[in-house]
């Protein structure tokens, strides 16, 4: 694909120089990238993509920050990092990547508004959650429907809950409400669990789990709460309600790097393969976060590699201006 500069302001610093660090993605990994690159003067820029705050910004409370005793809100804790990032001179643009050029440095990135040029390019995309797409569930995310049993299980001591998905997440995150909630119910559309054998012995144990096989949830209700969920056998096709106070769905995530596809390495899920130092199959990219990590999907994790793909940005910067 040529690349034409012509008509396109912005596409490059203001001396005419490409970036030295375009950071892509505003969640803890891309925000904590930003706050190293700027520290190390090199003045990142940021495109924030769709979602400023990533997956944390949609968390209620997050308690298991450390530096937060008390816990802070998702989108508080988010506001955090960006103001921090900007304080040494990040800056961060409501742009959302819809092409990237990687065969060539300086980098090439096309976005709603305009196109940059770059030297070093941190991915920072993250990952979604894999929705239902059904009645009720966006009205009611954050009111009882949940995609993170860590952060939300708390709120839900001595109430009845219901996990949809038969796979590890799904499994594990349902041990972990056991230890609040009154009841776990596992809905999922088989009669068999993908889980690994561990998590599912676990499950089968554990007092508090019980299982409504071949089921559908179809439609979850509730006005500002939630309160039910209609659940449609897929043999029989007959329609139950069944009340519960909270949904939890763990039907798989997809990381958001449909953009880098046939450009760098990606494992068959999709996420973007990267080695220790964060530094993945093109020289001068590097990723962080979900995007990248499958694993551990935690903000403390994604802060830590986001982190550490800065610091082997500037690495990277140094020794190409040392050999150019
Ligand atoms: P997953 O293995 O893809 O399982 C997703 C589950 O959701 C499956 O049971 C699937 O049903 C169900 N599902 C998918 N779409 C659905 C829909 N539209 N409606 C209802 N149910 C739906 O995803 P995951 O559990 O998040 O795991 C992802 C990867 O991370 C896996 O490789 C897993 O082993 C790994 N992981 C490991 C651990 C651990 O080792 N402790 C913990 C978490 C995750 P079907 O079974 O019918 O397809």
């Amino acid at each position: 694909m040529e690349f034409n500069l012509s008509g396109m302001t912005g596409a490059v610093e203001d001396n005419g120089k490409p970036l030295k660090v375009l950071v892509l993605g505003a969640g803890p990994a891309g925000l904590s990238a930003a706050l190293y690159a700027a520290r190390a003067d090199l003045e990142p820029l940021v495109l924030t993509g769709m979602e400023l705050g990533g997956q944390a910004s949609l968390t209620n409370t997050i308690e298991n920050y450390p530096g937060f005793p008390e816990g802070v809100g998702g989108s508080q804790l988010g506001e955090l990092f960006q103001k921090q990032a900007e304080r040494f001179g990040a800056r961060i643009e409501f742009d959302v990547a819809t092409a990237v050029d990687l065969s060539n440095r300086p980098f090439k990135v096309t976005a709603y508004n305009r196109e940059y040029l770059t030297d070093s390019l941190i991915i920072a995309t993250g990952a979604s959650p894999n929705k239902l797409h059904i009645p009720g569930e966006d009205r009611l995310t954050g009111r009882g429907v949940s995609w993170c049993a860590t952060c939300d299980g708390w709120f839900f001591r001595d109430k009845d809950v219901v996990v949809v998905g038969g796979g590890d997440s799904a499994m594990e995150e349902g041990l972990f409400l056991t230890r609040y909630a009154k009841s776990v119910t596992v809905i999922h559309r088989r009669d068999t669990l993908r889980a690994s054998a561990i998590l599912q012995n676990r499950a089968f144990d554990n007092p508090k789990i019980q299982f409504i096989w071949n089921s559908v949830v179809e439609q979850i209700n509730g006005e500002e709460a939630v309160e039910s969920v209609v659940i449609k056998n897929v043999l029989t096709g007959e329609e139950t309600v069944h009340p519960t106070d909270g949904v939890f769905i763990f039907i798989g995530h997809t990381p958001n790097t449909q953009l880098f596809k046939g450009q760098l390495d990606l494992d068959e899920n999709g996420y973007i393969k990267t080695n220790m130092l964060m530094e993945t199959s093109v020289p001068g990219v590097f990723a962080a976060g979900e995007a990248a990590d499958p694993h551990f999907r935690q903000v403390i994790t994604s802060a830590g590699m986001g982190a550490a793909a800065a610091m082997q940005a500037v690495k990277f910067l140094e020794k190409q201006e040392a050999t150019e």
